[in-house]
């Protein structure tokens, strides 16, 4: 099992309006790795106990000794948003990691992501070699979500804009996909996606079933389920009605 480590936040300062991005200094040198780009955070749970929760090191600085985190500020936060909306200087947290692998660029690389996946596609695209030809399709709540890039590659970065509806219930990233024009030789082409978690279905579905994409040449990761506290509250309670009525409770 991966090492605990004790990082203290030093910074915080808002990104956009639903985007915060705290600094960390402390036990942060191992997670300064391209290959390893994500931690998890041991957060507070409101009622005691603590909860892992997976984020990416959007940014790292090895000769000051600090790594940033972006936390997605959403509407009904859990222990890891509501963490990041209240930290301050001087908080401590436990992180665990690094882990969930670094990106593997190609000629042609096309990234996807919602808030979550957001922070690890500008780590991707800032990372890119000049010459190297990104997309990035990208699902923000409207234009005061979108962000600025450090970007040296031939990078075209497209927002998509929900304009109100909850995030994970469009289909905007599926639609912007099928836009796509991919190169012939799949040599060539790099897909990563970070997304809701029917998205992550819709668009792994698409690049395989639909334009045979073999596995290499795309990585496409479930970063949050909506309603998962609900799904997490429903299992629980199961799980109580059965200690309390055995089988009954399964009918
Ligand atoms: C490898 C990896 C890296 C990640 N990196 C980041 C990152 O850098 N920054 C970041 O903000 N997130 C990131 N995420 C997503 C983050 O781990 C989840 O969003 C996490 O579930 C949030 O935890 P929570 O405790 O706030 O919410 P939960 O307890 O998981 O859920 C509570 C409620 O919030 C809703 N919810 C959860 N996440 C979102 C969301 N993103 N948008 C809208 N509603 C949501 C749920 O549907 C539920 O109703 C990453 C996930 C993975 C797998």
């Amino acid at each position: 099992m991966a090492a605990q480590r004790m990082l203290t936040v030093t910074g915080a300062e808002a990104v956009t309006p639903r985007m915060r991005r705290i600094a960390f200094a402390g036990d942060v040198a191992g997670f300064m790795r391209d290959d390893q780009m994500h931690l998890r955070l041991m957060v507070p749970v409101a009622g005691g106990g603590i909860a892992p929760r997976k984020y990416t090191v959007r940014r790292f600085d090895a000769a000051a000794g600090r790594i940033e985190i972006d936390f997605a500020l959403h509407d009904e936060p859990g222990p890891g948003a509501a963490w990041g909306a209240a930290a301050r200087p001087g908080d401590r947290i436990a992180a665990i990691g690094p882990g969930g692998g670094g990106f593997t660029a190609a000629p042609w690389c096309l990234l996807l992501g919602d808030e979550a996946g957001l922070p690890a596609i500008g780590r991707i695209v800032e990372g890119l070699a000049p010459g190297v030809r990104a997309t990035a399709l990208i699902e923000v709540d409207g234009p005061a979500d979108e962000q600025a890039f450090d970007v040296g590659a031939d990078a075209a970065i497209r927002w998509l804009h929900r304009n109100g509806a909850a995030a994970g219930t469009t289909d905007l990233l599926l639609r912007g996909l099928r836009d796509i024009a991919f190169p012939a030789d799949p040599a060539e082409i790099s897909v990563w996606a970070g997304v809701e978690h029917q998205a992550f279905h819709a668009i792994r579905d698409h690049l395989r079933d639909d334009l045979g994409l073999p596995r290499a040449c795309h990585t496409v990761v479930a970063y949050w389920r909506r309603d998962s506290a609900q799904r997490s509250l429903a299992a629980s309670l199961a799980g109580l009605g059965r200690r309390l009525f055995g089988a009954q409770a399964e009918g």
